[in-house]
């Protein structure tokens, strides 16, 4: 049996309305995600409530973003870039069952494990795919076609922009989370989001409820189609992020 106190508490604090279904969707999640873990790196976090805090209360903060615009017949849809073991993207869909989520990893292992998941919990509208955001959103199938691309821990703002923007249709958001994003961090990315076509973002500060972790979502409004020449190729976003050019 699991003490669900500080889930509940935290879901009530976030304004997400859950039922007993998406509960036990979530214990199963974890005993896949602990069992899975014992063969492969999937999570340095296994104790229940840590995974509870660090994982799906963290991920679920997407609500501060995405409540204000949720009412009846919209179904965003979302790719998580770098969706590792499933964060933000498993508990969002569970919680968020509307939104059409695509879990996006470089990596088939934690692909198979996720499709895995998928079927345990019986969750519709959700694929996993195995690739590389670069590589991925070139493709017409994906290019500028999600209401939100979200990524959690996959690289610094301004690299990570240019993996994510290109899926963002115009009128979307790429929604970063961030544990220790610095303001040098987030005024070095201004220049790459708005090259690839969002408006300045917003940064929304958060504390983790359950816990006194202090986190960061910065959102950037998707205004103009991004140029065809991002993603560059070459391990270019991540090896040579864009960068103001220096004035002579
Ligand atoms: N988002 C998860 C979380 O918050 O726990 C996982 C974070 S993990 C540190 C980073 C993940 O991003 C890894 O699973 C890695 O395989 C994936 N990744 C890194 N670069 C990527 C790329 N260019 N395209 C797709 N996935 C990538």
């Amino acid at each position: 049996m699991y003490q669900d106190k500080v889930l509940t508490d935290g879901l009530r604090e976030l304004g997400i309305p859950y039922t007993d279904r998406q509960m036990d969707q979530l214990h199963v999640y974890y005993e896949m995600m602990v069992e899975k873990n014992k063969v492969m790196n999937l999570t340095g976090i296994t104790e229940y409530d840590e995974v509870v805090v660090k994982h799906w209360l963290d991920s679920l903060c997407f609500a501060k973003v995405y409540l204000p615009l949720r009412k009846d017949g919209f179904c965003p849809k979302l790719i998580d870039v770098g969706t590792g073991a499933g964060f933000p993207g498993i508990p969002v869909k569970i919680l968020f069952p509307e939104i059409e989520v695509l879990l996006l990893d470089s990596l088939q292992k934690r692909i198979t494990f996720l499709q895995d998941v998928v079927k345990a919990l019986e969750l519709d509208t959700i694929s996993c795919v195995h690739g590389r955001a670069e590589e991925l959103s070139i493709k017409p199938a994906y290019r500028e076609t999600f209401d939100f691309a979200v990524s959690r821990a996959v690289a610094r703002l301004n690299s990570l922009a240019e993996l994510c923007v290109p899926f963002v249709k115009e009128g979307g958001s790429f929604v970063s989370y961030k544990a220790d994003a610095s303001e040098e961090e987030i005024e070095e990315s201004l220049y790459a989001i708005k090259t690839l076509g969002c408006a300045k973002p917003k940064v929304l500060s958060y504390v983790v409820p359950g816990s006194d972790l202090t986190r960061k979502l910065v959102v950037a409004q998707k205004i103009s189609t991004t140029p065809g020449k991002y993603p560059r190729g070459g391990g270019k976003p991540l090896k040579a992020p864009l960068l103001q050019p220096v004035k002579r």
